[in-house]
């Protein structure tokens, strides 16, 4: 009889206190003095992606330097102390938005192993579908797990790979895995970054004078006066060492899908992914959701910071005032991230005041990025209308988001997800507006330049659509037990 497989709790789950949540930011850089402190400021200018811990690895001359720490990048990567104990000209940094909690240091980035050739840090942005599966074999086998990072497997795969050289190794790693990844790897003597078949995070490569770079987002770069090169493309392998830069692609060519999400919210509006800037792509869906679905109203407001560039872009549509109506304030960090429910709420009191002498006796159109949970939608319409605002309607610059991503956003189980149990009205009712609009998938896909959403989309929009472009193994085998049983009893 097939004995039943432990599979560890999903990623996604909050009641796993030590899950793997995978919203990251990447930073290296390779042939710089000072290298680490280039790092740490290309993560504060990523801390978006990821406020939860960093860490940075540099080498110098026969040596890796490693700090790796809970909490923001400014806090921790701030002293001589700090920064004197990572010295070289190549390092790479990792932000993560990983779990609170005195375990979770062992998850904080780069990881960092000695292998047969030597030693090998690596940051991952993304999420393995199926290394779940991998690691069960790979403990089978004998590996012994020091985290409970997805990244981790793919180190274990590089460690027990036939080949000679670490970029042989690294791509018969990969192509054993399945998911979202972008990474970026440093050894003694080279700088590597690649991003997985279709490419789903970000990757792009910047130079500051002989020195070259590989990053998340523009963003990094700007703070630190770098050049934008290129992207990285989908499946490509860079390798950046003394000979300078090569690339090779040794993956079978895919369909590219980037995240459409880091244009709707997660990216710096200030950042140009995959040729785009990402604020005039949010500026235009507001263009998009006011053709679409204007409502007669005074003014328009913002749900801060996340909401801006889509209001800004609704307000000049409709020909209506823009007013900063609710006011952030800035020394709280993002509702979402809370762990509990009842933390989240306060959060959102916390976070967020009406400017109330703008919303009295106005019908007010309320723009935010996207409803998750619905929380934030529920206090803001709540602490508007208390400010004496006569109408209050909702327009949400993503469709709904019904579907959780298995990709590197952290999105809750599709039980959480207010558009994946209720439909619009009841949305509308539950929020309590006026009227409630989301931004249309062809609208969308009109705003970050196409003509139209087809059938082959550019992009992965799986939060909304469902319509998953990478294969959810692990995920798939939790939901479907006899799928566990079989692949017992088939010996995987
Ligand atoms: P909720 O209150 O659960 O509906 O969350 C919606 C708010 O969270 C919106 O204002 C978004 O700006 C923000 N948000 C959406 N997705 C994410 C994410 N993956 N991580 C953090 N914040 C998010």
């Amino acid at each position: 009889m097939a004995e039943a497989i432990q599979f560890p709790p999903h990623p996604y789950l909050s009641s796993n206190p030590d899950a793997p949540k995978d919203e990251c930011g990447l930073f290296g850089i390779y042939g710089m003095i000072d290298a680490a402190t280039l790092t740490a400021l290309g993560l504060h200018a990523l801390q978006h992606r990821g406020q939860e811990s960093g860490g940075i690895v540099a080498f110098d001359q026969d040596q890796f330097h490693s700090h790796r720490a809970l909490g923001l990048v400014g806090d921790n990567f701030n002293t001589p102390d700090v920064m004197d104990g990572l010295p070289g000209d190549m390092a790479i940094g990792h932000v993560r938005y990983s779990t609170s909690g005195d375990t979770a240091i062992r998850n904080v980035q780069p990881l960092f192993a000695e292998f047969k050739f030597g030693g090998l840090a690596m940051a991952h942005n993304g999420n393995l579908t199926n290394a779940f599966s991998l690691r069960k074999r790979l403990v089978e086998r004998g590996c012994i797990f020091q985290s409970t990072s997805d990244t981790e497997t793919i180190i274990h795969l590089i460690a027990i790979s036939e080949y000679g050289r670490v970029v042989e190794r690294l791509t018969d790693a990969l192509g054993q895995v399945e998911g979202a990844f972008s990474l970026i790897a440093l050894t003694q003597k080279k700088l590597i970054g690649l991003r997985d078949p279709h490419g789903v995070r970000p990757l792009l490569i910047g130079r500051l004078g002989d020195a070259y770079i590989l990053t998340s987002e523009t963003c990094a770069l700007d703070i630190i006066g770098a050049e934008f090169v290129r992207d990285v493309e989908p499946g490509e392998i860079i390798v950046i060492d003394e000979d300078g830069l090569t690339s090779v692609k040794p993956f079978a060519k895919q369909a590219s899908r980037f995240c459409i999400f880091e244009y709707i919210y997660f990216a710096r509006p200030d950042s140009v992914l995959e040729g785009k800037n990402v604020y005039a792509c949010r500026k235009s869906i507001g263009h998009e959701l006011a053709r679409e679905s204007h409502v007669e109203a005074d003014l328009v407001v913002p749900i801060p910071d996340s909401g801006v560039p889509a209001a800004i872009g609704y307000a000049e549509e409709a020909k209506l005032p823009f007013e900063l109506g609710i006011i952030r304030n800035h020394y709280v960090g993002r509702t979402f991230i809370e762990p509990s429910d009842q933390i989240r709420h306060l959060g959102v009191r916390l976070k967020h005041n009406a400017n109330a002498a703008y919303l009295k006796g106005k019908r007010v159109i309320l723009v935010d990025d996207s409803i998750v949970r619905g929380t934030t939608s529920v206090k803001i319409v709540e602490m508007v209308r208390n400010a004496g605002a006569s109408e209050v309607h909702m327009r949400i610059s993503s469709p709904p988001t019904s579907y959780s991503c298995f990709y590197g956003i952290d999105t809750p189980e599709r039980d959480q997800l207010m558009a994946a149990n209720m439909n619009l009205e009841e949305m509308r009712k539950h929020i309590g507006v006026d009227s409630l609009a989301f931004i249309s998938m062809d609208g969308l896909y009109r705003a970050v330049g196409e003509a139209k959403r087809n059938d082959d989309p550019q992009y992965c929009d799986a939060c909304f659509t469902g319509e998953y472009p990478i294969a959810l193994t692990d995920h798939q085998a939790r939901t479907e037990p006899n799928l566990l049983t079989l692949l017992h009893e088939s010996g995987e």
